[in-house]
């Protein structure tokens, strides 16, 4: 039977749990032996007790659970090939010969480098005596496969990442808790919402809670203008009676000469040129934590399925896939594809050409 990893890596976010549950889950049902790989690619170089068998029983209550209940880290190690041999030589002396990689770019990047390097570890492992030539013989191939985990929504070639819809619900409690004093006293406030160099959590969060106004990254204001036009909006809001006015503003905002945009600066501008009472709010983890929504648990769930299924259909000569989703459908497709495309917005972005960034990364949202 396949003996198949599985590992969380790079930051968490919420569904990260029902993706390892389904992979456990499905991988039992498939007549394979799953393995959970603790502390993301940590566990994987450091071995030992940090890389367990799963039952069953062991994923019990990974459905409504937050963050991943396996642990994750950003690690060093991995990013040296001696960590990854010493990663090889783990995997290797616990049999397992697939590894399904629940994370973000980085962590699918470092997915792939390990497995475009393998046999060349083992064969490097068999040379310097630390595994048997014969057991070597055995794991000529590992198979890799990604899903997406992470709450920015920021991958090219899938509609969702798992994790974001989740954010975007804390998100929107939380504009609607701040507007609720906002209204009482009649303030303004600036949110800073994450989303790294993507703007999605902002852009919905914007639209799902009736924002005035807000900044992302795709879509920078041009410098001089954009505060004229942004208090006379305001200014006319509070004309019509409003008595709160929301910005959010996404952590990766620039302006249109690539100048991060800062919640203070907006701030300053609000309070000097419309003498509003302004506070700022930087939503911080909290958007990171807590339980899947409905839609995630759903997302990782198929998405961990499709996983499974993907290591049993792999072959040597096809590139690791990556697990997505498009117009409601579960995706497979080439997972470096997909990093590159990714790579690709972000310089788009560093070239100013905004519009390709937006289109790259997800068309449906381009216009
Ligand atoms: P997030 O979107 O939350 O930042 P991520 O997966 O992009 O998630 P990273 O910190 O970029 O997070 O990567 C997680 C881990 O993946 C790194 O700490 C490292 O161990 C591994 N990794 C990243 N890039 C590479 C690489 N080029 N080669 C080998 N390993 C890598």
């Amino acid at each position: 039977p396949r003996r198949i990893g599985v590992l969380t890596s790079g930051g968490d976010a919420p569904g990260m749990n029902p993706a390892v549950r389904a992979v456990v889950r499905v991988s039992i049902a498939r007549g394979c032996v799953p393995f959970a790989i603790y502390d993301g690619y940590q566990g994987l170089v450091d071995g030992g007790r940090k890389i367990r068998q799963m039952e069953w029983k062991d994923v019990h209550s990974f459905l409504p659970s937050g963050g991943t209940n396996i642990g994750t880290a950003r690690c060093m190690a991995f990013k040296e090939r001696a960590g990854r041999l010493q990663a090889a030589q783990n995997l290797i002396e616990r049999g397992i010969d697939a590894l399904v990689v629940i994370g973000g770019d980085g962590s699918l990047t470092g997915a792939d480098v390990f497995r475009a390097e393998w046999p060349g570890l083992v064969d490097e492992l068999v040379q310097q005596k630390r595994i048997a030539s014969e057991l070597a013989q055995r794991y000529r191939h590992l198979t890799i496969v990604g899903l997406v985990g992470s709450i920015d929504n920021d991958m090219a070639s899938t509609d969702m990442t798992i994790g974001a819809v989740s954010s975007l619900h804390r998100i929107c409690e939380s504009v609607d808790a701040i507007s609720s004093t906002a209204i009482s006293h009649s303030r303004a406030f600036v949110i800073e919402v994450m989303g790294r160099h993507c703007g999605w959590l902002a852009l919905m969060a914007g639209i799902c809670t009736g924002a005035d106004w807000l900044f992302i990254p795709e879509r920078p204001p041009v410098d001089g203008e954009w505060q004229d036009r942004m208090c006379e909006t305001l200014r006319q809001h509070r004309e019509m009676g409003k008595r709160k006015s929301i910005i959010i503003i996404s952590e990766g905002a620039i302006d249109s000469d690539l100048r991060p945009i800062k919640p203070d600066d907006i701030k300053d501008l609000l309070c000097q040129r419309l003498n509003l009472d302004t506070r700022v709010t930087l939503l911080g983890h909290v958007q990171r934590g807590g339980s899947p929504c409905a839609y995630d648990r759903f997302l990782a769930t198929v998405q961990g399925v499709e996983a499974v299924e993907a290591v049993l259909r792999a072959n040597p000569d096809t590139p690791s896939p990556m697990i997505g989703t498009r117009e409601n459908r579960i995706t497979c497709e080439p997972l470096m594809a997909a990093v590159e495309l990714t790579h690709k917005v972000s310089k788009s972005i560093a070239k100013k050409d905004f519009q390709a960034a937006m289109e790259l990364r997800s068309p449906d949202f381009a216009d």
